[in-house]
């Protein structure tokens, strides 16, 4: 399997490179250039198989040679290392609960499966690799919790003061070792700015071969395929259901996207945005018009221009017909999300996380048109966001036991100016 830019220049690489570099030198994003069929045996059989061997047989032809199957297998059992149940809510509609990895947040599984890729890489060339994120909250905490203890591999989050929840910020700051967390008095995009200017840093490069975690790297964008076919696996009716993505950047629906173009049946997909609705707008009218974010209560979607928009497209080979085929788009506010949270938990006693909630609604108004059944993803344990739930139930939320433990942890951080020249000052002399 090669990878090629979606950007159009002729580089191709294969899956180690591709994760290594993170995106194409024109910074295009890499994808497969082609996407690999189901085998007969795997259509035929597959309900039976264990998570693991599922998650093998799906994600072995993107990565071909450049991991040993033994060392494949062994990577993608430590990924999905925990539960991915289907909860059914009311008649029609069901969740797959992606919240109980260990930062509660569906990125964990993209994560691990990167993590102990690059782990794997620098065995086999001995070079150590520096990762550098910036987060907002949540990918932080699940690159942290993923590359804790992984060999040859150092991480630098950089993440902006006071502006992540207490939680989030346990999760950054608690892990030590070979995680590094950097408090930037400033927003998070002066994070990303200093970021985006180190890996341009001649100085910097002398000294550490950079990395990048985010959500582009074909790494955390294909392993987050596993669970679709986990939730279709565990799905109890004969037809297909249609499922409802929480979207923000796209890279999870795109996952899912090209799980159902390599032969996994499902009802088509719903692509559910919060007022950050450029994608919704996109599918209505044809016009894609990217903006600036404005920020909403199920913050990890609040994105103005998804960095997968271009991947989406190439999934339906630019053919927009086709893709509105297979693709619904429904937006809605704050309001109307955290109504859902309460209407919700009072009809049926499950309590959504907002990013669920916006999946939730997108899927009931989807069936209202389109009557049928669906799933919708819960991203996030709904303890995650305390502040906005708590108060729509009327009483405290518990957390998860990962999360507990995080609270008895010394908290290390480095609190430094939203400079340049003092990070850079950071990274060559501590
Ligand atoms: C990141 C995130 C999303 C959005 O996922 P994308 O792959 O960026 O579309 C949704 N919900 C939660 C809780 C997230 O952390």
């Amino acid at each position: 399997m090669k990878y090629y830019s979606l950007n159009g220049t002729t580089q191709t690489v294969n899956f180690k490179e591709a994760v290594i570099l993170g995106q194409a030198a024109d910074k295009g994003l890499f994808f497969p250039n082609e996407i690999p069929q189901l085998s007969d045996d795997f259509r035929q059989n597959w309900k039976s198989f264990s998570k693991e061997r599922i998650a093998y047989e799906v994600i072995k032809p993107y990565v071909g040679d450049s991991i040993q199957a033994d060392q494949l297998l062994q990577i993608v059992s430590e990924t999905i290392a925990f539960d991915f149940p289907l909860v059914q809510i009311s008649e029609n509609i069901y969740t797959l609960e992606l919240f109980h990895g260990p930062t509660s947040a569906f990125k964990d599984v993209g994560a691990r499966f990167m993590s102990r890729c690059l782990q794997q890489f620098s065995k086999d060339s001995g070079k150590k690799t520096t990762v550098l994120v910036a987060t907002s909250g949540d990918t932080g905490g699940a690159v942290a919790d993923a590359f804790h203890g992984v060999t040859g591999v150092e991480v630098v989050i950089l993440f902006p003061s006071k502006k992540v929840s207490k939680l989030q910020e346990l999760q950054l700051t608690t892990y030590g070792d070979n995680i590094t967390a950097l408090e930037i008095e400033g927003t998070f995009d002066d994070c990303q700015a200093m970021v985006k200017q180190a890996f341009a840093d001649k100085d910097l490069m002398e000294s550490y071969h950079f990395s990048s975690a985010n959500s582009i790297n074909v790494a955390r964008w294909l392993s987050q395929q596993f669970y679709y076919f986990y939730a279709i696996q565990q799905w109890p009716h004969p037809e297909p259901p249609v499922i409802s993505v929480p979207s923000g950047n796209f890279g999870n629906i795109c996952a899912g996207l090209m799980a159902a173009r390599s032969g996994l049946h499902t009802g088509g997909f719903i692509a559910a945005c919060n007022e950050n609705d450029v994608f919704t707008e996109f599918i209505e009218s044809g016009e894609y018009r990217p903006r600036a974010s404005v920020v909403t209560v199920s913050n990890a979607m609040d994105v103005g221009n998804p960095s997968n928009f271009a991947r989406v497209l190439q999934v339906f080979e630019n053919d927009t017909d086709w893709l509105k085929k297979t693709l619904s788009s429904y937006s809605y506010t704050s309001e109307e999300t955290t109504d859902a949270i309460a209407q919700v938990y009072r009809e049926s006693g499950y309590l959504m996380d907002p990013h669920g909630a916006v999946g939730y609604l997108a899927l009931d108004e989807h069936l209202t048109r389109n009557p049928g059944r669906g799933i919708f993803l819960e991203t996030a344990h709904p303890a995650k966001f305390a502040d906005i739930v708590e108060p729509i139930a009327g009483h405290a939320v518990a957390m998860p036991e990962t999360s507990k433990k995080l609270f008895d942890k010394k908290s290390v951080s480095t609190i430094l100016p939203a400079d340049y020249t003092a990070f850079k000052q950071f990274m060559l002399h501590g």
